[in-house]
This record gives structure tokens, C-alpha cells and sequence, in this order.
């Protein structure tokens, strides 16, 4: 299946001179997103997942699925002051400023085998971010799996030498 197809460009979203990959069209077709979640499985090699993250916003909704398929709990990172309990954060350099990511100080235990799910890897400060967040909690971070990787951006190198991988590269 040709999941680009299900994949649009969205020019200047969110700001001037952003292409925006919106996914929604993916979401939308219970065949292609089915077909996607086994291509992101396939993904991850045979060993025990105890935890999948998934990071806000995209990020959740095939990090909740993969959960489901690797038999895991789910882990939901998110953006400042939007999760409940106790919450440890990360910041991290944007072009200009700095954002910042969060999670629950409870939600992984030391030692769990953890895969951490988002839709895009850009710049790699997010996904570097929640690699720090894991760390401190003292989780083994398993792969960095994303649905697409903008190669030219290099956000790997973000990752801490951890296992990464990505279904669709451009
Ligand atoms: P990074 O921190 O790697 O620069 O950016 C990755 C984060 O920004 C991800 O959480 C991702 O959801 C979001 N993001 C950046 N660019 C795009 C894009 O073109 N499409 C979508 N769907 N998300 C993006």
C-alpha cells in the first residue's frame, strides 16, 4: 500500500514557509491506518516492550496502538502543565525560544523496556527530550520509532545513539 498517498502537504501550517504533514487523511481509513500500525510493528525486533510512549500530539494516537499490538502499557508525553499528577519536564531548544515536554513521574519504573512512538522526527528536540525524560525515570529506551523522518534535518543525531527507526523518509 502506498501510505504517501494518504499523507498531504499542508503549506504554511503552522507559520510561513512550514509544510505541514498532516496525517489525517491516514487516520481516516481504517485499512491504511490498520496497514500503517503493522508496518510500525514490524518495526520493532522481537523483545519485551513493557512501555510505549506516545508524545502529543500526533504521536498518541498510533503510540496507544502500538501498546495495544505489543501487549504494553501506555505512556502519554505531553506538553507543560496539561498532565495531572506528579510530572518531571524537559526542555529544549527550538529555531527561536525553547518548548518544553513532560510525563508522569510514576508512569515508567526502572528498568522497563520502553519505546518511545511519534508521528515525525524533524529536528530531533522533542523526541531527545522525552530520550532524557526515560533516562531520569531509569527506563531502557528500546527504539525511537516515528511514522516519518525528515532525513535532512538530522534529528538521529539528537537521540543519544539510540536504536531508531522510521517508516517513511523524505
Ligand atoms: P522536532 O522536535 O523533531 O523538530 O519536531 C518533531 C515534533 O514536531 C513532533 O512532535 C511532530 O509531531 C511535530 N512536527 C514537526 N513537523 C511536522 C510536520 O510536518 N507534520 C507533523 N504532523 N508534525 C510535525
Amino acid at each position: 500500500m502506498d501510505l504517501e498517498r494518504y499523507i498531504r502537504d499542508i503549506p504554511d501550517f503552522p507559520k510561513p514557509g512550514v509544510i505541514f504533514k498532516d496525517i489525517t487523511p491516514l487516520l481516516n481509513d481504517n485499512g491504511a491506518y490498520n496497514y500503517t500500525l503493522q508496518q510500525l510493528i514490524s518495526l520493532v525486533s522481537n523483545e519485551q516492550i513493557d512501555k510505549v510512549i506516545g508524545v502529543e500530539s500526533r504521536g498518541l494516537f498510533f503510540g496507544m496502538l502500538m501498546a495495544q499490538e505489543l501487549n504494553a502499557g501506555f505512556v502519554p508525553v505531553r506538553k507543560p502543565n496539561k498532565l495531572p499528577f506528579t510530572t518531571i519536564s524537559q526542555s529544549y531548544d527550538l529555531e527561536y525560544g525553547s518548548d518544553a515536554v513532560e510525563i508522569h513521574a510514576d508512569a515508567i519504573e526502572k528498568g522497563d523496556r520502553v519505546l518511545i512512538h511519534d508521528d515525525v522526527l524533524a529536528t530531533g528536540g522533542t523526541a531527545g527530550a522525552v530520550c532524557t525524560l526515560v533516562e531520569k525515570l531509569g527506563g531502557e529506551i528500546v527504539q525511537c520509532n516515528f511514522l516519518m523522518e525528515l532525513t535532512f534535518l538530522k534529528g538521529r543525531e539528537k537521540l543519544n545513539g539510540h536504536p531508531t527507526a522510521s517508516l517513511l523518509q523524505y
